[in-house]
């Protein structure tokens, strides 16, 4: 993240591989998808990538993330319920 980001920017998460452009700000699932976008230093559109709560992926890996929150939300609630 450079000082140049705004406040909304979405930080890429600690223990990913998620890349943020501090140029358009969008943040990215992956740094290959960062370098897809970049080219001769600028910022292009990345084909088959959708955007879903600030992150730019494939609608695969989305689902896969959707997926994953849902099992963490699920493992929390259980943890919390009272025994
Ligand atoms: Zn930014
Ligand atoms: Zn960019």
């Amino acid at each position: 993240m450079s000082e140049s980001c705004k406040s909304t920017c979405r930080s890429p998460r600690i223990n990913t591989r998620e890349a943020h452009c501090t140029v358009c700000h969008k943040t990215f699932s992956g740094p290959t998808w960062f370098d897809v976008h970049r080219v001769r230093g600028n910022c292009e559109e990345v084909p088959g990538l959708v955007e879903l709560d600030g992150l730019w992926a494939t609608k695969e890996r989305h689902r896969n993330n959707v997926k994953l929150a849902e099992g963490m939300a699920e493992i929390r609630r259980l943890r919390e319920e009272p025994e």
